[in-house]
């Protein structure tokens, strides 16, 4: 086994707080270029743009298709898959899910990609808003569909399991939690794992200059989704570094 980086909380300009610069090409060059060898896509409520990062991609990384939910309590939870199918499968669920989601004020162009970067379309749901999904809920069908169940940020005073409920309810079972940037450089992260879980770091990339800011080192045979997964289950094997 050997250590691979890894950033696993990355946006792209399909979410509606993202820099319209975050295209597949883009976002891969960046992650090259700060060395990573395994990324997550992550969109709000969507993981619309998460096959044309994979094609971007070509051989040169692992690109892990993801969406960020945001339950009905406004927590945030991160599900990764090993296949584009399982990702759009539970992202058709979360976006039917969002209500009324053409009514309001749209945030941001959200633009839907091809993986040179061109816009395909506009997602005209509002992604920024609540599904109906409960955090229980969030975590069941992100299994259901063999994903990996990541609570977001939980250090963040807002959009968290910790802010939204107050406490990790006992009966959901996250297969790791995130601690934020900011909290890992000011010497949080450790502190969490006191929680039990498996401790990540990644760097919630909005813009291009953001990612690998934060990453996690997973040991794995061979890079991949069940080598991820299999490493977070076996929390030695994570090393932290800002
Ligand atoms: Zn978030
Ligand atoms: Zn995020």
């Amino acid at each position: 086994m050997k250590p691979f980086s890894a950033d696993l909380h990355i946006h792209t300009a399909l979410s509606p707080c993202a820099d319209d610069n975050m295209t597949p090409p883009a976002i891969i060059k960046a992650a090259i270029k700060a060395g990573l060898q395994i990324i997550a896509i992550c969109d709000h409520n969507s993981a619309g743009n998460a096959p044309a990062v994979i094609a971007a991609a070509k051989d040169e990384l692992i690109v892990i298709p993801g969406i960020e939910i945001t339950t009905s309590e406004e927590a945030h939870i991160l599900g990764l898959f090993e296949t584009t199918q399982a990702a759009a499968a539970v992202s058709d669920l979360i976006l039917a899910s969002l209500p009324n989601s053409f009514a309001g004020k749209p945030r941001g162009r959200q633009i839907v990609m091809n993986e040179r970067g061109g816009p395909i379309r506009l997602e005209p749901h509002r992604l920024f808003l609540s599904s109906q999904y409960s955090v229980s809920g969030a975590v069941d069908l992100i299994h259901g569909h063999g994903g990996i169940a990541i609570a977001s940020h939980v250090d963040r005073p807002s959009f968290s399991v910790l802010s939204q409920l107050g406490f990790l309810p006992p009966d959901v079972l996250f297969d790791a939690i995130e601690v934020s940037p900011a909290a890992h450089r000011a010497g949080r992260s450790s502190a969490y794992e006191a929680t039990g879980y498996p401790v990540v770091v990644s760097s919630d990339s909005h813009f291009l200059t953001e990612i690998g800011c934060c990453r996690t080192f997973f040991s794995m045979d061979v890079c991949s989704f069940p080598g991820l997964k299999q490493a977070i289950h076996d929390r030695q094997q994570l090393i932290l570094k800002g």
